[in-house]
């Protein structure tokens, strides 16, 4: 399914041969590149919207859209490459490894809470805000890259809304982590966890059962690290609070 890598991008997987393998996130030169991607891709959704906002004729509108997707698929070629040179689970092995997660009961949908919006919701319930987005901190090579919900270990992790489970993997600094692919083309991140109720390429409605809070992976103490992404890739990381508002979802701080 992957587009065959331009010879750019082959120049970079020999370069980044040279990286230590353990490297968690993009290094120098490619980290700038993508993050002025990412800022990119998110000036040109806005702009997108705000064509659709104002009823531009639709030639305008699928332009942008057009230049939104392109923004967006070089930055997925890039990481991958990236990804796939540092060997990074998520990309070198797109099944995760199921067989050394603990995994719980395949979950089925939420019933739905009488009066509230169920097409989006908060990841976790109980929390207390913590570390948030772009922090600096020890734990963390860079910036903080999502938002930390403080929760109990064995507290419900649930999808924000609805998608596809891209992949769960266990055992890196993420411990046991679940993406999801939502239909607006953003992936959300739920790492740390201590059990997975999913499988990869299970379908997920909003406040569906993802599993159970945890301290598995680089952490000190149980919380929720929850991350929205324009791709499955480390480094393709947007603000989450502001994304999730979008959706009408406004975590109490
Ligand atoms: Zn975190």
């Amino acid at each position: 399914m992957r587009r065959v890598l331009r010879a750019p991008l082959t120049l970079l997987l020999v370069a980044l041969a040279a990286f230590p393998a353990a490297a968690a996130t993009p290094a120098g030169p490619t980290a700038g590149r993508a993050a002025r991607d990412v800022r990119a891709h998110e000036e040109a959704r806005a702009r997108v919207e705000e064509l659709r906002e104002a009823d531009a004729p639709p030639g305008e509108v699928r332009d942008a859209e057009r230049h939104r997707r392109d923004v967006r698929s070089r930055l997925w070629d890039l990481l991958w490459a990236v990804e796939h040179a540092l060997g990074d689970p998520v990309a070198v092995d797109p099944a995760g490894r199921a067989g050394h997660c603990p995994l719980g009961p395949r979950s089925t949908p939420a019933a739905p809470v009488p009066g509230e919006d169920p097409s989006w919701t908060v990841p976790t319930t109980g929390y207390r805000l913590t570390a948030g987005y772009a922090e600096r901190g020890r734990r963390w090579k860079h910036r903080h890259t999502g938002q930390d919900f403080a929760v109990g270990s064995g507290t419900p992790v649930r999808a924000v809304g609805p998608g596809t489970v891209r992949v769960t993997t266990c055992g890196d600094g993420f411990g046991n982590q679940v993406l999801v692919r939502h239909r607006d083309g953003y992936f959300t991140q739920y790492a740390h966890l201590s059990r997975i109720d999913v499988r990869k390429g299970q379908k997920v409605r909003a406040g569906q059962l993802l599993g159970l809070s945890g301290a598995t992976g680089n952490v000190t103490g149980p919380h929720l690290h929850f991350e929205v992404r324009i791709t499955p890739y480390i480094g393709s990381a947007v603000p989450p609070l502001p994304w999730l508002a979008r959706k009408g979802v406004h975590p109490e701080q």
